[in-house]
């Protein structure tokens, strides 16, 4: 199955010479990987790793799906694009599909990514207050921590100084608040005996910018990119009242929680809450093709049929919602629906969790953290002080599994000396077995690290 070495070395060659690649631009020595099968991917070695973060949080059906392949090919030969100034057959059933999904009625807008998905619910939030004689609403309110994307909108909605840095000034009129961070609770408050002062912050500020600034906040159920935060049960149920009381739209970004990783169908509905406008992406296609969608809500929708070409919206997307995506997506959903993978999202997670349940004992974890089948081990040097884990106990754990031949991530804050949160969320159609392999990794890798330097 391997590559031979010169052909290896031919192709680094060029990766070196022309590949920019993201996050670890001058990585001069990638993994290349050459396929896909299930729960596992191969690289030009022959190696075969465990993908325990699907990829970007986004394989949610696993890789190798043929008749996902499949569908794309009909859909090509069929009509491989179509715009959607006009309609076509795979966006209008997806669209009713997303409806059954979201168990609400929404307008889906088509688009890319989930930047774009969210820069469209950003656009929309502001033309529906202009559009109800509420022109000075232009504000966005969100957490520090969060990620929401790399555009100049997304980015500024984003609450990771670093990621900023030299790239602002951004979108305009984005501020944030603190996160529902338990473990190192903002307002020095203790889990389950706090009054959800986080959620409270977004009322504070909502009144600090004056409500008649404020057209929406945006949240993702948990912060999954900063840190796998989970809030307090109550958290988003008292975030939608809060808008209601102050005419501010709820936002929910749904691009890594969405289609199961949650548990649930999508993020939200752990917590009955019914978001003005949901953002999808990942997941949406298990990134077998790029699209994303802006789910919005039938009433807001109404608000822009009103007054004629004064009320479109202005907003075209030359690939948004093409037929070939759309058509991955229905897929997609149907493999979700038919293996049963959001159910099993819920269990694979609890399972994950039960396994692993002796890693709590260990002097550098501080806390487990989950969601649905998203699980977030947050380092430590020391669970007393609870300082955060140095780079290089995070990044021996990362290697000791890499060598096992599990893949897993790390995030939490750009902040120098926060990226301290391990991080585990594999394709929901993880088997028994592969479950039983990364809990197992993961326990041989803790323990073989808790040496004498301090790990
Ligand atoms: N929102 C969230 C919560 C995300 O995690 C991401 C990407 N990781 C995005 C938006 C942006 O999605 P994309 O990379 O497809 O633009």
């Amino acid at each position: 199955e391997a590559m031979d070495t010169e052909a290896k070395e031919a192709l680094l060659e060029k990766d070196r010479k022309y590949v920019w690649h993201h996050i670890t631009p001058h990585n001069e020595n990638p993994m290349v990987v050459v396929s896909g099968e299930g729960s596992w991917i191969t690289d030009a070695d022959g190696n075969r790793y465990l993908d325990g973060m699907s990829g970007l949080w986004c394989v949610n059906v696993g890789h190798g799906r043929t008749e996902i392949a499949e569908a794309a090919a009909q859909q090509m030969k069929t009509l491989a694009y179509s715009t959607l100034i006009q309609s076509h057959v795979p966006a209008i059933e997806l669209a009713a599909k997303l409806n059954e999904w979201l168990e609400g009625e929404y307008r889906i807008f088509f688009s890319n990514s989930g930047s774009d998905a969210n820069e469209v619910a950003f656009k929309i939030a502001r033309q529906y207050h202009h559009q109800r004689g509420k022109p000075s609403k232009h504000k966005f309110i969100s957490r520090h921590r969060a990620y929401h994307g790399n555009s100049m909108g997304a980015l500024g909605a984003t609450g990771q100084a670093q990621r900023k840095l030299k790239y602002e000034p951004l979108g305009i009129g984005f501020t944030h608040v603190p996160p529902p961070y338990c473990y190192r609770c903002p307002f020095g408050q203790t889990k389950g005996s706090c009054e959800t002062q986080c959620a409270q912050a977004y009322e504070d500020a909502i009144m600090w910018e004056g409500p008649e600034s404020v057209a929406a906040i945006i949240v993702e159920p948990v912060i999954t990119g900063g840190g796998m935060i989970v809030p307090p049960d109550d958290y988003l149920a008292k975030l939608r009242a809060i808008c209601d009381k102050h005419d501010v739209l709820l936002i929910v970004d749904e691009v890594i929680c969405g289609f199961g990783r949650s548990g649930e169908r999508f993020g939200h509905h752990n917590y009955g809450v019914r978001p003005d406008i949901v953002t999808m992406a990942k997941g949406l296609t298990s990134a077998y093709s790029p699209l994303s969608a802006t789910a919005v809500s039938a009433e807001m929708y109404d608000s822009f049929k009103t007054n004629g070409a004064d009320s479109h919206f202005r907003h075209v997307n030359t690939f948004g919602g093409n037929p070939v995506s759309c058509a991955v997506a229905l897929k997609n959903i149907e493999i979700l629906e038919r293996e049963n993978l959001v159910s099993r999202s819920a269990y694979i997670g609890k399972e994950l969790l039960s396994r692993i349940e002796t890693l709590g004992e260990h002097p550098n974890v501080g806390e487990v953290r989950i969601f649905g089948s998203a699980i977030g081990i947050e380092l430590v040097e020391d669970k007393l002080t609870k300082e955060p884990a140095h780079a290089a106990t995070v990044a021996a754990i990362i290697a000791g599994c890499k060598q096992k031949g599990l893949l897993i991530g790390k995030n939490g804050d750009t902040v120098p000396g926060f990226m301290n949160i391990l991080t585990l969320s594999p394709p929901l159609s993880t088997t028994d077995d592969e479950i039983a392999f990364i809990a197992d990794t993961l326990l041989q890798v803790f323990e073989a690290g808790a040496g004498e330097d301090g790990r």
